[in-house]
């Protein structure tokens, strides 16, 4: 059966993962229909040629579309459908708010565009000031370092009394853990790269909204850009979408039991995990967030400490990016983030919690040659 958004509102998340944006069963063929690798179609149905349309975006963005609350857009990266969004939506001389914490390229590409750019904080102060005049106020929350979180219910009351559109990049939370277009946002953007995908072997990223004209713009400048997903990656983030409820729920577990015993570990500070009733974030985020995620960050004293304790990890590695099967480490201060030194952004991944939580204290204790416990 083909569940659309409305049938699919009674499942729970599992379901939901597997069967949203499932074509009817046919007896004899795959669960999920293989990459349509085709150019040109043979003319005379729907799909003529591959820049404008396939059968396997269809299929992916239906079940986005359905786990979001809105009408799809696939992209190449998370960044292909950022960029598509702000040239979409601004002309020269627009106002954009962006978050000064959030994901720096984005406001690397912004150099380059002629648009006036608003810098605000995650956290605020969210004001009428702020979002005056504004075309587009792009949020990010939880943000990603610094994991801060703002209410996207009142910011976009705020920016809409101001004529302002609302965008929110909801990477770190995946279409499971908040959603952005029920709590008064216009669009939903994120890297799928991260937990959507989930194995750290394909790059993707969509926009969902819910004006229908938007959305037919959307398409239309993927088209024309030809900022367009292969068929053979859509296929592979479709396949990590049909496991994310469980995968995420291990990560979640993951980092509770992490961010637990990282508290009071020595030479640990500024544990930050919104899921965790101690984090300033908590208030917020319990409130507009279904679900936490394995992201969590947190510092030593040092950028020399970071390298000891990846290099003494066993089961943690280094690597940027997060949301995938194994658990990394990434020092953000050494990709230019405007945060300390010894910032350690943590994905926790779907090993052991027992294992995990044993190997990262083990590591911390020899790379602040304390004594092994
Ligand atoms: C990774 C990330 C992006 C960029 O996504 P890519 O798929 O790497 O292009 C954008 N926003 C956030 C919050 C991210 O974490």
């Amino acid at each position: 059966m083909t569940e659309g958004g409305a049938a699919m509102a009674e499942w729970g998340d599992g379901t939901r993962c597997v069967h949203a944006g499932s074509a009817e069963p046919v007896a004899g063929q795959p669960f999920l229909a293989g990459p349509v690798l085709a150019a040109p179609f043979h003319l005379g149905a729907d799909d003529f040629y591959g820049r404008a349309g396939n059968p396997t975006w269809r299929a992916l963005e239906s079940a986005i579309g359905a786990l979001d609350g809105g009408l799809c857009t696939v992209f190449p990266s998370g960044m292909a459908a950022i960029t598509t969004l702000l040239r979409t939506l601004l002309s020269p001389g627009d106002v954009l708010v962006v978050p000064s914490d959030g994901y720096y390229l984005v406001r690397t590409f912004l150099t380059g565009m002629d648009v006036r750019v608003r810098e605000v904080p995650t956290v605020g102060p969210w004001t009428t000031e702020v979002v005056a005049g504004a075309r587009l106020v792009l949020l990010e929350t939880p943000s990603n370092p610094g994991l801060d979180v703002c209410d996207i219910r009142a910011i976009a009351e705020l920016a809409h009394a101001a004529g302002a559109l609302v965008a929110v990049d909801n990477t770190t939370a995946t279409p499971l853990g908040q959603r952005p277009l029920e709590l008064g946002a216009d669009v939903s953007v994120a890297s799928d790269t991260k937990a959507v995908a989930g194995h750290s072997d394909v790059l993707f990223g969509h926009i969902s909204v819910t004006d229908e004209a938007l959305w037919t713009e959307l398409q239309r400048q993927r088209t024309v850009s030809g900022a367009i997903p292969g068929p053979f990656e859509t296929w592979m983030a479709h396949r990590g979408l049909g496991t994310l409820d469980v995968r995420l729920a291990r990560q979640a577990e993951n980092a509770a039991a992490l961010v637990e015993k990282l508290r009071g570990h020595e030479g640990v500070s500024n544990v930050r995990w919104p899921g965790s009733p101690d984090d300033p974030s908590y208030a917020i985020a319990s409130r507009q967030m279904r679900r936490f995620g394995g992201v969590f960050t947190f510092e030593l004293a040092s950028a020399e400490l970071v390298t000891r304790f990846v290099e003494a990890s066993r089961l943690v590695s280094a690597a940027t990016s997060f949301g995938g099967l194994h658990s990394t480490a990434d020092r953000r201060a050494h990709w230019g983030d405007p945060v300390p030194e010894g910032l350690i952004r943590f994905s926790a991944g779907l090993e052991d919690s027992h294992d995990l939580v044993h190997d990262v204290t083990a590591a911390l204790d020899r790379a602040l040659e304390l004594p092994v416990q």
